[in-house]
């Protein structure tokens, strides 16, 4: 695999496209990934359990801004708890739905970027060993 930056990881999580690549769609729908990466193959699911690590990055994302949000909306703008509590619950409730496809873009972006050369291990699908130079298989 070539040399990528991390910027061009983030850049191409945030996009929720393949971190190798940067062409193949992770998602088929809101919630549905695609096994592979359609344009070059990459597998998106390298074990079973895989994406468990992306809900700690959605819970510690949520976490932080939860806490963020109270400190500045109570001490600073001094919203009483009974009227701040049903807008973070809310914010609690809804977030990690629209953030999970970009915890587990995160996730696997970061880890395409620790680990290249495991990657490599299961970028070809094809049973008979062929290489992965052509994408379009
Ligand atoms: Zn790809």
């Amino acid at each position: 695999m070539a040399e990528i930056s991390y910027g061009t990881f983030i850049s191409r999580a945030l996009q929720l496209r393949c971190p190798r690549c940067g062409v193949g769609p992770l998602f088929k729908n809101f919630i549905t990934m695609h096994d592979r990466c359609p344009h070059c193959s990459l597998k998106y699911e390298r074990a079973p359990g895989y994406f468990l690590g992306s809900i700690y990055l959605n819970y510690g994302f949520m976490a932080i801004s939860t806490t963020v949000a109270y400190m500045a909306l109570h001490y600073g703008a001094e919203i009483s708890n009974p009227r701040l509590a049903p807008f973070l619950l809310v914010y609690c409730l809804l977030m990690p739905l629209i953030l999970f496809r970009y915890a587990r873009s995160w996730w696997l972006a970061m880890d395409c970027y620790c680990d290249p050369i495991g990657f490599g291990r299961h970028e070809n699908p094809d049973p008979n060993g062929s290489s992965n130079e052509d994408p379009s298989k």
